[in-house]
């Protein structure tokens, strides 16, 4: 018997993940959906995101005012990127040049989540509303407590509360050792210099064209590329912590021995002395460690809670993937309940969920923390050896982009379809 209530979901969190769920299951009719962000506005912290084919492909299959979010946000196709040797025997020479034809977008991240929550009714929008705890009050029924001592009831809850947020906690239980992100071992800082001075700092054939620029140091990277139309270059500077960062240590202050330490054992050239300029152009310069989810989580849900992006699966940046994720993992959620007619079926829907998406997801977290020791020339028997780096990258992309969307709904629908 189908009921002839709408399902209730509350979605904690409005960052990309929540916010582009909660636009894709507007279509459904039987599904009444609420958004609770624990901070008191809506909004992305840094400048840009990349969404690369997969993703873009994932809100096309979602449809809707999803089809075109990112052209609406003035996302446009990234330009080529160069990947070179900064250290060891083949320094200053090119590994290889990524073409502009892979076709990724890359958007500003505000305008991006605008853009994501802009249909949704502003009385489904919560701010200010912090979960702590997550009541099973009977079978299919769940209390919401916020921080405010208020609650809100619904038959599903689904985290995307990022990297630091409660669901994830709730689904495993507080004593997983998987529930907290640990530190990956890098950090990474950005100095915003104007193009002129830019030039003065680099040479002015690394702007003649339009590209992103990486460089694989000696325990470090070093990457450049144009922002704002044209106006600034932003330059990043990544190092692997040797045991200088304690667990759960979040940022430091940079000076000039510290800029000096990451470059040391790279090779002598004009560029290494340029990077500690550039670096130091930033008279706030800061490191801000990476963290990702090292420990896999043994599923995505329980009962009637699942958890997405983030929450689930925080990764290293180092393959640009985690908002691409957080997307698909919202493509797979909108196809499941748009068949979840029912709040009975709920647990199924995730269940299928979970066995669809957290093997795929998992993998991209270890690959991206691989990629990262390949990029620092750290890879295990690759090291700073410019033929094997080169032999070991495209593949660590390819089953990332290569991705066949409409497939992928298939395959969740007929998992789903086996539970019931
Ligand atoms: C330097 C860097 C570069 C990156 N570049 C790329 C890229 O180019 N391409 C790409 O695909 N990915 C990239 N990523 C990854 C991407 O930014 C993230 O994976 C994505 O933004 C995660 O979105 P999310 O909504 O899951 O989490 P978040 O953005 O963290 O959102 C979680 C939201 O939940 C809220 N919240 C937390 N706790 C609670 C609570 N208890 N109650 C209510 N609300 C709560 C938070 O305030 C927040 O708004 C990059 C990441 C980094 C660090």
């Amino acid at each position: 018997m189908l009921s002839d209530q709408p399902i209730r979901i509350a979605i904690i969190g409005g960052g990309l993940a929540g916010a582009t769920l909660a636009n894709s299951l507007l279509k459904h009719k039987h599904l009444d959906v609420d958004i609770f962000e624990s901070t008191p506005e809506f909004s992305e912290q840094g400048a840009a995101v990349g969404i690369a084919t997969n993703g873009q492909s994932a809100l096309f299959e979602m449809g809707g005012s999803l089809t075109d979010v990112i052209e609406r946000a003035g996302g446009v196709i990234m330009t080529s990127s160069r990947l070179c040797m900064a250290a060891g025997p083949s320094a200053m020479s090119v590994i290889f040049d990524l073409a502009a034809e892979q076709r990724g977008k890359v958007v500003h991240r505000a305008a991006l989540l605008a853009e994501l929550l802009k249909p949704i009714d502003n009385i489904k929008k919560h701010t200010n509303k912090k979960v702590v705890r997550i009541e099973d009050k009977e079978k299919g029924s769940l209390t919401i407590h916020f921080d405010d001592s208020t609650t809100f009831d619904a038959e599903a809850v689904i985290g995307a509360d990022g990297i630091r947020g409660y669901v994830r906690s709730h689904v495993l239980g507080e004593d997983d050792p998987a529930v907290a992100a640990k530190s990956a071992g890098f950090w990474d800082s950005r100095s915003l210099v104007p193009l002129q001075k830019a030039k003065e700092l680099l040479g002015e054939e690394y702007f003649r064209v339009n590209r992103q620029y990486g460089w694989v140091g000696d325990c470090g990277f070093f990457m450049h590329d144009v922002l704002d139309g044209g106006d600034t270059v932003q330059f990043v500077l990544c190092g692997m912590s040797d045991g200088d960062w304690t667990e759960g240590e979040w940022s430091k202050p940079l000076d000039r021995a510290a800029v000096e330490k990451v470059v040391e054992s790279w090779a002598e050239t004009p560029l290494k002395k340029s990077i500690v300029e550039a670096m130091l152009q930033n008279p706030d310069l800061k490191a801000f460690a990476e963290q990702h989810h090292e420990l896999n989580a043994s599923t995505y849900t329980k009962g009637h809670v699942c958890i997405m992006g983030d929450a689930a699966h925080s990764m290293t940046p180092w393959q640009g993937s985690g908002a691409g994720q957080a997307i698909e993992d919202a493509m797979v959620l909108e196809t499941l309940l748009g068949e979840t007619k029912d709040p009975t079926g709920l647990a199924a829907a995730f269940k299928a969920y979970d066995q669809v998406r957290r093997p795929r997801t998992q993998k991209i977290v270890h690959s991206s923390y691989g990629t990262g020791l390949i990029t620092c020339g750290r890879g295990e028997g690759i090291s700073l050896d410019i033929n094997k780096i080169r032999e070991s990258m495209p593949g660590r992309w390819a089953f990332i982009y290569e991705q066949d969307q409409a497939q992928h709904r298939k395959e969740a629908l007929s998992v789903l379809k086996s539970y019931w």
